[in-house]
């Protein structure tokens, strides 16, 4: 099975082919991120334009690296949300453009379940299973019951942990997206500013990072304002401290609540350092739950994660037609089927 697969939710363009939803034959990122950059954020216009004009391209490439026709293909698939509308219709058009010029199923597929499944590049998923995941637009603890079932049993109230990071490193000076620069400052500094662990003992599931943003500026702010400096390293290690203990109390908190055969940390967030050694040690105390790491390069938006999701879809005969349209808020609790 070999299924030609479409990302472009936010600032990445991404084509790529992928067998039997578990082996990238090819995987061809191409990112905007420099244009974006001064902005110190997405800009959606911006980011539809370089969608247009780089999907194409993409597309050739993805076939070409994985020595495959278009004749050799089984499916198409592509995200059709959450995203931003602009972006996502570039590739749910083009996706729907070459299913229609070469009869080919369209597989829909939900970004976030994709992030789930890039998990599948490392270990085959076995059900139940619990995701963490962690990314610039969700955190939330995913209960997976069964293949294309996905229940939400924990969220953030309100700012998502890669959000939270990228906007602590713009205060820091460092450029979007700040994720992995503060990741690899943590390394180097001490938790010594002891910023609040927000909802860590709450009974629930849920997430908040905004009153934890809102003391690290404040910090920054202060210390502006009486000519301190602040070690980086130290503001990067306090920050991820807390980001990773709250984080890993919840995940653990819900493994004890939900048997689970595996527990998958997935999205762009799940890349942090820090947060997969904080899991691999507590996951210790679970000797009955494998822990699944996406692979580091598949963490961040891709369109082989797609690949391997739209493989369930495929499976399940979860076709859309030529009606499919772009969803930018599109939810978890869409019943598979439903599209066909
Ligand atoms: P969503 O998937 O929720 O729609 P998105 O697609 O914009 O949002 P992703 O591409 O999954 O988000 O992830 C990007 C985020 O991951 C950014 O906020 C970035 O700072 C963060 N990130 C990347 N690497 C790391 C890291 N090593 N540590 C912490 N955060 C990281
Ligand atoms: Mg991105
Ligand atoms: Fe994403």
């Amino acid at each position: 099975n070999l299924i030609l697969s479409f990302e472009s939710s936010c600032d990445e363009t991404s084509v790529a082919v992928v067998k039997n939803g578990r082996t990238v034959l090819s995987n061809v990122v191409a990112t905007q991120i420099k244009s974006h950059q001064r902005f110190g954020g997405v800009v959606p216009e911006v980011a539809s334009r370089h969608h247009i004009e780089q999907i194409t391209a993409c597309i050739d490439d993805a076939l070409t690296e994985a020595d495959v026709d278009y004749d050799d293909l089984n499916a198409v698939a592509v995200t059709y949300g959450p995203g931003l509308v602009g972006a996502l219709l570039v590739g749910v058009t083009a996706a729907k453009t070459v299913a229609f010029a070469h009869q080919l199923p369209l597989v829909p597929v939900n970004h976030m379940a994709g992030h789930i499944y890039a998990a599948q590049f490392e270990k085959t998923i076995e059900f139940p299973a619990l995701a963490l995941l962690v990314s610039g637009g969700h955190t939330e603890l995913v209960l997976m019951p069964e293949p294309g079932k996905f229940e939400i049993i924990g969220e953030t109230r309100d700012d998502a942990a890669g959000e939270a990071y990228d906007k602590i490193g713009r205060v820091m000076g460092l450029s979007y997206p700040a994720g992995k620069e503060v990741d690899r400052l943590a390394h180097i500094g001490q938790d010594t500013f002891h910023f609040p662990r927000a909802m860590d003992k709450t009974d629930d599931f849920d997430f908040s990072f905004s009153g934890l943003k809102s003391a690290f500026i404040n910090t920054v702010h202060h210390a502006d304002q009486i000519g301190e400096t602040l070690s980086k390293e130290d503001l990067a290690a306090s920050f991820q401290q807390a980001v990773v203990d709250v984080l890993a109390d919840k995940t653990v908190k819900a493994l004890n609540a939900y048997p689970v055969k595996q527990l998958i940390l997935a999205g762009g967030v799940a890349a942090n350092q820090g947060l997969r050694d904080r899991l691999d040690e507590e996951l210790k105390q679970f000797p009955e739950v494998a822990f699944v790491k996406a692979p580091l390069q598949y963490c961040g938006d891709n369109a082989a994660m797609v690949g391997a999701e739209a493989y369930v879809g495929f499976e399940q005969q979860t076709f859309a037609d030529s009606n499919l349209n772009a969803d930018p808020s599109l939810e978890f609790d869409w019943i598979k089927g439903e599209t066909a």
